[in-house]
């Protein structure tokens, strides 16, 4: 069977339902939503759109559970996420089979992904078993206390489209580790591999209504009541600062623990004593990644002005040998953008590049076609205040903004109201202190185009987000610190 047979097996095998207290149930008005594959255009299924009444009942079904999976050994909790981490690797094919056809990033990117999200869960069967507190005595001796962590609560977990297996497991991984239940709500574009991850959750044993799963067209009207009704005591988003911003308004009512992993705008610098090589290829990656639909993509290229030319044709060459297509098809580097808005938006930074002086290196087009595709592009010569500078691309837009020294870089790169990745090549060991730690970014990358490691605290400043996921502090987010003193 070819990768398309095998796709259209694993997309019809899936279960489409809403998955509440531990049972697939369909929508309590009997409503629909088709998810479509953005490469062709055509719809694969049609999933379960859940109303406010069934976000109730999903939040109930965690709610109740929240106790009795509080209560569990972190062994207990550790076995399920291990056995959980053994499926993911036993259904990888399937799960990245589901994640191109729904989501359009080429095979081996979503196996890739499949390994990124599956190691989220080992991590956290790990960091169950190291859930550690604190005895003090206070200055005056007169007392003791024994600090302790203990789960938040229910969860309120909503993702993204771009990384729908990752940015579910970043998330379940730590709550389930901590000992919380929660209501997971994938994006309406791609909920399909979030269902085959519940699948895997239910079959890895995990307990009824300690997962949920919501699917819906209608996310505004079935989580606001959710994170109003003050019954779940956390809420984890990936998604855009806008959608952020209206969220934590909305959990400040309830005084809701949030965890926010926003949009970013990462500069990616280049000094003239780098290796150019090392560089092009780390560009490659943090651009081309996930046809730049990455929080993390690199979204601006600020290169010293005396090897502006040779980096830019350099990376030229590449992008522009880039094949292009349905990521189901053999030997295809670059899917299609997720929707057209997406390549309406990748075309308007294009063209305001160009009207601002930019040079057009290669691409620069529209890709016709049923799908949503965008050729990759270079455009050098970008003037420092193009828009690119300031709005996210999300797309395969590589814009390069010559600059003369070292403060000029720093302060270009910083100039933004984001601050979640940033990237920046030298050679020399002086500059890479230095500049390192000027950049206001969560995640540096100092010569390398790959930032994420799940044993890394994951996670943004400024505008980019609140909180971290990953890495040791990736379970507090989903605990409360608690003391008990008592006289000596
Ligand atoms: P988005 O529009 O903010 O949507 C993200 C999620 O929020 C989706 O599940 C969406 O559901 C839901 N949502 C939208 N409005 C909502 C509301 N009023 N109440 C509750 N939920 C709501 O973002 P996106 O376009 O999917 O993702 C792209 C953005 O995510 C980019 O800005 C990117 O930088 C950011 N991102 C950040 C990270 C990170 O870790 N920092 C990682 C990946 C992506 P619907 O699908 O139904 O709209």
């Amino acid at each position: 069977m070819d990768q398309h047979g095998f796709a259209k097996d694993a997309i019809d095998q899936v279960s489409t339902g809403l998955f509440i207290d531990g049972e697939w149930v369909d929508a309590s008005s009997g409503a629909t939503l088709a998810v479509e594959n953005p490469a062709t255009g055509e719809e694969l299924r049609q999933v379960a759109d859940a109303s406010a009444s069934d976000g109730r009942a999903a939040l109930d079904a965690a709610v109740a559970a929240q106790p009795s999976w509080g209560a569990t050994s972190p062994r207990d909790r550790s076995q399920l996420l291990w056995r959980l981490f053994e499926l993911i690797q036993r259904d990888k094919e399937h799960l990245a089979a589901i994640m191109t056809s729904e989501m359009g990033k080429p095979l081996a990117e979503a196996r890739g992904e499949v390994d990124y999200g599956a190691e989220f869960i080992r991590w956290f069967a790990e960091e169950a078993l190291r859930i550690e507190g604190d005895y003090v005595t206070p200055p005056d001796g007169k007392t003791r206390a024994v600090i302790r962590r203990r789960p938040v609560g229910p969860c309120l977990l909503i993702t993204p489209w771009n990384f729908p297996l990752s940015m579910a497991t970043r998330k379940l991984g730590a709550a389930l580790a901590a000992g919380c239940t929660s209501v997971i709500k994938p994006a309406a574009l791609t909920p399909l591999t979030t269902l085959k991850l519940a699948e895997l959750i239910q079959e890895a044993g995990a307990p009824n209504g300690v997962v949920n799963v919501l699917t819906t067209a209608s996310s505004g009207k079935v989580m606001g009541p959710l994170i109003a009704s003050g019954l779940a005591r956390k809420l984890s988003f990936t998604g855009s600062t806008e959608v952020g911003r209206q969220l934590c308004a909305q959990a400040s009512e309830t005084i809701m623990r949030t965890s926010m992993e926003l949009g970013g705008n990462a500069p990616f610098l280049v000094f003239a004593d780098a290796d150019l090589a090392a560089a092009v290829d780390g560009a490659m990656v943090a651009k081309m990644r996930n046809m730049g639909e990455a929080c993390v993509a690199a979204n601006r290229f600020h290169v010293q002005a005396s090897v502006a030319d040779e980096f830019a044709d350099r990376l030229a060459d590449r992008m522009g040998a880039l094949r292009v297509g349905n990521g189901l098809d053999d030997g295809v580097d670059v899917g299609p953008l997720i929707d057209e808005k997406a390549v309406d938006k990748v075309a308007e930074l294009t063209e305001d590049t160009l009207a601002g002086g930019g040079r057009l290196l290669c691409g620069g087009n529209r890709i016709g076609g049923p799908g949503h595709f965008f050729a990759p592009t270079v455009v050098a010569d970008v003037a420092p205040d193009a828009r690119v500078t300031t709005e996210e691309v999300f797309g395969p837009l590589a814009a390069i903004i010559p600059f003369d020294d070292e403060d000029e870089a720093i302060a270009a790169a910083n100039a933004t109201p984001f601050g979640l990745a940033a990237y920046f090549y030298t050679s020399d060991l002086d500059r890479s202190w230095r500049v390192g730690e000027a950049l206001q970014a969560g995640m540096v990358g100092l010569n390398t185009g790959l930032v994420s490691n799940p044993a890394l605290p994951f996670g943004g400043v400024k505008q980019s987000g609140l909180g971290r996921e990953g890495g040791h502090l990736g379970i507090a987010e989903y605990q409360d610190v608690q003391y008990v003193i008592s006289p000596r």
